[in-house]
């Protein structure tokens, strides 16, 4: 029996999947995963995660349905056709995932496909972008005005999970996808981040979103403290596709509709959505700046204090405790992150781009549009940033946001007494080379970054001239 194809891009789950909906109606199914060199490409604490993403979806449809996800390697325009006719499927339904590198898979494909469809399925985001158009019918650039149309027209509605959905089980033999490693590059703390991880998966998802609603009240208040668990943690998640914006944002709605803090995580949301609407329109968003002006800025490249600030050295104790956070566990608070990126872009005035490529090889939810726009935003050349002139001082924000220095010592091993199992874990990745301080010294550390402030500032209005 012909069986129709359910391409798996970044879309691990079974509720509000409009692609897998699609090919359920038209008789059985075969989910497909394909290991192309794109995917291979990406940071490798990525593709570690998203190995788990596609074992959590391949053991869940084992679970229900007796057949688990065709993982075959290969590039798309060859693995699929073939598939196709080997399945005499007549439909290709995928979801649009508009990253750059799987629009341009997905056009190789279709160019290849013969009397067979592909079908492209929203669901990534919270609406399609051609929605949502500025006054002068091009993409929004100023994110206020962006969230605003956005919630008067309302995201799209989630759809049910398929209501009859079968597996094809005449297939061919695949790659064992319990026993799959994408990520043997990894670096050598894979026992360490594992020990670190949050749970993969639809259900472990909707879980955690349970558990944030019942911790919603205070999201305002605490999402910008460093020390504290506030925010939702569902960034892994939704890069994975393992639940969808629509969903999160309707039971955002049906659960606190109007408190102040549903509509500040709403925000949150429409934040991702603007990354990607943009990245939709400038897919080079993570290699040039938006503001083409900021092509001629003075970055510093192939500079040593970029490899102390990858190291997590830098001397700055709340540098360093991001950047440590992010070996040991895959993620990093936002605040940290922001205060990281600035750090790097303002007082060492090095290029964001080995910023973000370091970012990318190194979180577990890296997302490339999330990725590029806050990288840009922070350096100042990306649409609405923050002006350039704006430095965050990151031991002003550490008594701000760490006011009891726990989320430092939670990370720095011997700074301020700490003995922390986690900053602990950090040693456990390390290569044998890298030096790594035990103690800081706060007068240093402020005269370092007030000659990088001045140096950022002459560098900044040179620029102007
Ligand atoms: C330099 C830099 C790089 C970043 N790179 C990524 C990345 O690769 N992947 C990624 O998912 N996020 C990225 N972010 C955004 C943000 O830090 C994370 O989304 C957030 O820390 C995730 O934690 P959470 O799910 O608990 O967030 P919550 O506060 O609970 O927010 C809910 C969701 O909203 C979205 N969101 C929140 N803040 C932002 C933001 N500033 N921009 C875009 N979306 C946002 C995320 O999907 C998040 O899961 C980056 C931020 C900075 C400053």
């Amino acid at each position: 029996m012909a069986a129709t194809l359910f391409w798996i891009c970044r879309d691990f789950r079974i509720r509000d999947n409009p692609s897998l909906c699609a090919a359920a109606n038209e008789g059985p199914v075969l989910p497909v995963f394909v290991i192309d060199r794109a995917l291979m490409a990406q940071g490798a604490a990525s593709r570690w995660r998203l190995a788990r993403a596609l074992k959590a979806f391949d053991a869940e449809l084992r679970y229900r349905l007796g057949q688990g996800v065709l993982v075959l390697r290969g590039e798309p325009e060859e693995v699929l056709p073939a598939l196709a006719a080997r399945q005499a499927a007549r439909t290709i339904h995928a979801s649009d995932w508009p990253c750059p590198a799987m629009r341009q898979a997905q056009d190789r494909l279709s160019s290849r496909l013969d009397g067979v469809a592909l079908h492209l399925h929203p669901g990534h985001l919270l609406i399609h972008p051609a929605a949502l158009r500025s006054t002068t019918g091009g993409t929004y650039r100023v994110y206020s005005a962006f969230a605003r149309s956005l919630r008067n027209i309302g995201p799209d509605r989630p759809c049910p999970a398929p209501t009859l959905l079968t597996l094809a089980s005449d297939r061919p033999a695949g790659e064992d996808v319990q026993t799959l490693d994408l990520a043997p590059d990894l670096y050598s703390g894979e026992a360490v981040l594992e020990r670190h991880a949050l749970p993969a998966g639809e259900t472990a998802a909707w879980q955690a979103l349970g558990d944030f609603i019942d911790r919603l009240a205070g999201y305002q208040a605490g999402r910008d403290r460093i020390d504290r668990h506030a925010t939702s943690c569902l960034s892994e998640a939704l890069a994975l596709g393992e639940i969808s914006p629509r969903s999160i944002w309707a039971a955002i709605q049906q659960s606190h509709a109007h408190s102040g803090d549903a509509q500040k995580f709403l925000s949150e949301l429409i934040w991702r959505e603007f990354a990607w609407h943009l990245l939709i329109s400038f897919p080079a968003m993570a290699q040039r700046p938006w503001r083409e002006e900021w092509a001629a800025f003075p970055w510093r490249n192939r500079d040593p204090a970029f490899e102390a600030w990858r190291q997590a050295r830098t001397g700055i104790p709340l540098v360093d405790a991001g950047l440590r956070e992010m070996r040991v566990t895959g993620r990093m608070h936002n605040r940290a992150r922001m205060v990281c990126a600035s750090y790097l872009t303002k007082h060492l005035l090095i290029d964001w781009r080995q910023g973000l490529a370091h970012f990318a090889d190194s979180l577990t939810d890296w997302d490339p549009a999330a990725n590029a726009m806050n990288w840009q935003w922070v350096a100042g050349c990306g649409p609405d940033a923050a002006p350039f002139f704006r430095i965050f001082n990151p031991l002003t924000q550490a008594k701000r946001f760490d006011p009891e220095a726990r989320y430092q010592r939670r990370w720095l091993l011997g700074h301020l007494g700490s003995d922390s199992d986690a900053a602990r874990d950090y040693f456990d990745t390390l290569p044998s080379d890298w030096i790594v301080p035990q103690c800081y010294d706060a007068k240093e550390a402020a005269e370092d970054l007030a000659s990088g402030r001045r140096a950022a500032l002459a560098a900044y209005e040179g620029m102007r001239v």
